[in-house]
Formats: structure tokens, C-alpha cells, sequence
């Protein structure tokens, strides 16, 4: 059986001019990973927009498309194509799940939810000539997973080709965020055993990994097993974790740095109590956001902060407060958002009752659009202020501030490449990519990442006994 497994571009990647690195970051592992389930003898091409001209005048029996929200269009255009053809079409992923009526127009069968157990049901079915028209994840577990295809991932297109999920979904459930729906109708979050995440980790060449898990640390006893079974592996590796776990779990962060932890992706989102309550985000209120950036800092592990703009307490300030604080912390980097109330979220429900979405065009929805009516400031303002942030922060003027907001030269060096690399020179990014060579760069991210242990002496002693760790309540866990 000849299988296509199409990753469609997001509308916000594609661009004939210009194309930002981080979406040529990560080979499209759900895909790899639904592969892993085919037969030895079926003939299997992954495809990722984001880094491939598609070839759509191929034959193939089955096709295999993951949606997103700002790549639904192009993938209901892909799919109706193969369709036309006489291919048997599946559809799944994030946007199917919290649109399913809107995509089955567009395929044969469609999947609700993670794939690990109506995948290979439906795979049954269909050499059964007995496939039906949708497929409801109910059982989540993450045991028994076949090895993941990746060797045929084209790996040599990406700059972080090692990247892995070890876990799915979140323990947490931020009213913004896609992942509730996705996960509806059974477990919200489960993990790989920890000897199977090793022995992925193994079967990975070369020193860097990226977490690609929404929230790696989100069990505790899982994590500090893995990382301490990573100990000694010499990886250097990045992951997202919360305000919350990098506070409450002392040893554990220890043990991340120690297996070899150097830049966190956090979710600060606002710097506002009443924005955190109203978006159900309980997990970073009354938190010490700057005692956890101090901490990472301490164990020379950079931070990418992402914020969100736009919710109902923001007005017109909300914008150079968040810059200049994101400044003053030294934070490496930081990713900013628009609100964006996807469909399916407890968001999207709540402003549709208020009829404040504006509309359903899904490739707007991209987190750099204001689809929504902001309850303190114009649309216009909300759009101008989110460019005008990424402007400020990313300004020579403002990496070199928040360079010297660390202690020690060798932090400030790291900064000023690291935040220097992925911004300023992103035509040189743009011309990799499309030269196709974003993995040779690999080393260069590698030597940045290395950097020093920096300020860690004297300071982590202070943190381990609690000092200056607002919120901080002693023993308690995230999920046990
Ligand atoms: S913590 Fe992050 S991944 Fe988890 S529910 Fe909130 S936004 Fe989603």
C-alpha cells in the first residue's frame, strides 16, 4: 500500500519573501509516529510543507494530512485534490478535533483526539474494506508504541531534527489553550515509561534534544526519573515548563540542569493577577515570576518567555510593561502572542456567548491577528502594540540591557548570541533554510546552548533552602 503523510505549511510560514527559522525547527513527529503502526511492506512518504515544495501528482492509496488551525485551508485544498483522485483521505489533528463537522466535509475518515489507539484501529478496519467515517480516541496511554519512523524524516532539513515527546497533553487547563479539547473524553495527560523515553533518547544521534512535551515537568516522579537517567548521556537539551514547577520542585530542576537542561520555554503569559483568574491559568498566580527566572539564571539555563496580549484587563500599557519587565529580568528570549480564542477552548465559548469573535477565518487565527473584540483597547491597537513588542525587545539596545542584567560576562555573551541569533539574523536563517542546510547550524545552536554554568555558586544554596521563593509551599507536587 503506497501512504502520503502530509504536514500542510501554516498560512503564517509560508511566505515566497521570507521565512522565519522556527518553523523549520522540528521534523513532523506525530506523523513519524502514526508511520511506526504501517507495515514493513507499505510504502510510506512523509511530506512537511514548512520545508518541501509538495509533490501532489503522486497516486497514492491513502493520505494522511494533520490540521491546524492556520493550516486548515491548505489541508482541506490538499485533501479535496487527493480526493478527486481517487485516494482515501484521512484527516486528524487539533483543528478536526474541535471542528469535526467542518473537515469530514473534506475526507473520508477523520480522527478526534491522539492517535496512539484509533490509528491502528482504523488501520484494521480500512485493509478490512471496513473503515469508518470517524474515529474517537478514548484509551490514552502511551505503552506499547511501536519505534517512531525516523528514518523517514528527512532530518537534514531541520535545525533541530532530535526533537521528542515523551508525554501527552498538560496537567493543567488554561482556558486558552487548544489542548482541553484535544484531549476531551479520556485522559488529559499521561507518559511514556521511563525506560522507553531512554531508550528514544539513545537511538538519537549527536548531543542536542528538544522537548517538544507542553509540559515536561508535569510529573514529577516521571521527570526526575528521566533526567536522572539522562545523567551521564552528555545532552544538551531544551523543553517548556511552568513558573510553578521550576518554583515548587527544587531537586528536580537540579536534576534537569545536571542531565543536561539549558534553555526553558515558560508560559509567564501576563504579568497581570486578574488576566491569570479569568483565564483559569491558577498555576502562576501569586508565583514569584522573576525568583523563578533568578533560579534558571542561577543554573545557566536561558528562558524564553511567552506572553499573551489582549486579554480583558490589558489596556494600551500592557505592551511597554511587559517589554521593559522582560528586559530588566534578563530574559533571552521572548515569544508573544495575540489572544486567540480557538474554537473548542472554554475562551472561545465564553467570547462567542459575548459576541466578540469577529470571524472564522482560520489562517488569521495565527496569534499575530486580533479575530476577537478586545474589551480595553482597539483591535487596531492590540495588532500595533503586539509588532511594536517584538520591535522593543528584540532591538540591539534592549538584548545588550538585558545582557547585563546577568552578574557574569559569559552570561552576557550567551545572551547577546543567543537572542542575536534567532532575531537578527533571520535573512540569514531564511536563506539556510531554503538552501537547505539548517541542520549544519546544529553545532552553532549546540556551542550557544553549552555557554557556562553560570552564577550558579552561592546562589542555589539560598534557593534549595526556600529564600526569596515567593508562593513557594514545601513538598507539594504537580502530579504524582
Ligand atoms: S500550562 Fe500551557 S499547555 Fe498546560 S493548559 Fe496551560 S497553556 Fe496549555
Amino acid at each position: 500500500m503506497k501512504v502520503k503523510m502530509i504536514l500542510p505549511a501554516l498560512t503564517e510560514a509560508k511566505s515566497p519573501f521570507f521565512r522565519p527559522i522556527k518553523y523549520s525547527l522540528f521534523p513532523p513527529l506525530g506523523l513519524a509516529t502514526l508511520a511506526g503502526y504501517l507495515d514493513p511492506s507499505d510504502e510510506i512518504d512523509i511530506q512537511d510543507e514548512h520545508v518541501e515544495t509538495l509533490n501532489l501528482d503522486d497516486e497514492p492509496d491513502l493520505v494522511v494530512i494533520q490540521v491546524y488551525i492556520t493550516s486548515a485551508f491548505r489541508a482541506y485544498q490538499i485533501a479535496d485534490h487527493y480526493r478527486a483522485k481517487g485516494a482515501y483521505v484521512c484527516l486528524g489533528g487539533l483543528h478536526v478535533t474541535s471542528l469535526p463537522e467542518e473537515a469530514t466535509a473534506h475526507a473520508d475518515t477523520i480522527f478526534l483526539g491522539p492517535g496512539e489507539d484509533i490509528w491502528p484501529e482504523f488501520l484494521r478496519d480500512f485493509r478490512r474494506g471496513v473503515a469508518g467515517a470517524r474515529y474517537e480516541s478514548k484509551v490514552r496511554t502511551l505503552i506499547g508504541l511501536p519505534p517512531i519512523r525516523r528514518d523517514l524524516l528527512k532530518r537534514e532539513l531541520y535545525l533541530v531534527p532530535n526533537s521528542i515527546v515523551v508525554s501527552r497533553g498538560c496537567p493543567h487547563h488554561c482556558d486558552f489553550c487548544y489542548k482541553d479539547a484535544f484531549f476531551q473524553g479520556g485522559k488529559g495527560f499521561y507518559t511514556q515509561t521511563v525506560e522507553a523515553a531512554l531508550a528514544e533518547i539513545n537511538r538519537l544521534p549527536g548531543r542536542h534534544l528538544y522537548f517538544l512535551d507542553d509540559h515536561l515537568f508535569g510529573n514529577v516522579r516521571f521527570a526526575s526519573a528521566l533526567f536522572e537517567g539522562m545523567r551521564g548521556m552528555g545532552r544538551l537539551w531544551q523543553a517548556a515548563g511552568t513558573v510553578q514547577a521550576i518554583l515548587q520542585q527544587p531537586k528536580m530542576l537540579e536534576l534537569a540542569v545536571e542531565s543536561g537542561l539549558r534553555s526553558l520555554f515558560v508560559g509567564f503569559e501576563t504579568l497581570n493577577p486578574n488576566n491569570l483568574r479569568a483565564q483559569n491559568k491558577y498555576q502562576n498566580l501569586n508565583r514569584d515570576y522573576h525568583a523563578a527566572i533568578q533560579r534558571l539564571h542561577d543554573h545557566g539555563v536561558m528562558v524564553n518567555g511567552s506572553f499573551v496580549f489582549g486579554m480583558d484587563d490589558d489596556d494600551e500599557s500592557v505592551f511597554d510593561r511587559t517589554v521593559d519587565w522582560a528586559v530588566s529580568q534578563g530574559i533571552e528570549t521572548a515569544t508573544f502572542h495575540i489572544l486567540t480564542p480557538y474554537p473548542g477552548t472554554a475562551l472561545h465559548d465564553r467570547m462567542a456567548a459575548q459576541g466578540r469573535i469577529l470571524h472564522n477565518d482560520w489562517d488569521l487565527y495565527d496569534t499575530r491577528h486580533t479575530v476577537f473584540r478586545p474589551a480595553k483597547m482597539s483591535l487596531e491597537a492590540l495588532e500595533a502594540g503586539y509588532w511594536r513588542a517584538y520591535g522593543e525587545f528584540y532591538k540591539w539596545s534592549s538584548i545588550f540591557k538585558g545582557a547585563w542584567a546577568k552578574e557574569f560576562w559569559s552570561a552576557r555573551l550567551r545572551h547577546i548570541a543567543y537572542a542575536g541569533g534567532w532575531k537578527k539574523l533571520e535573512p540569514m536563517w531564511d536563506f539556510i533554510i531554503r538552501a537547505k542546510r539548517a541542520t549544519r547550524m546544529l553545532p552553532v545552536l549546540e556551542a550557544v546552548l553549552e555557554g557556562k554554568q553560570v552564577n550558579r555558586v552561592n546562589k542555589v544554596d539560598n534557593v534549595n533552602r526556600g529564600e526569596g521563593l515567593e508562593g513557594v509551599r514545601e513538598g507539594e507536587w504537580m502530579v504524582n
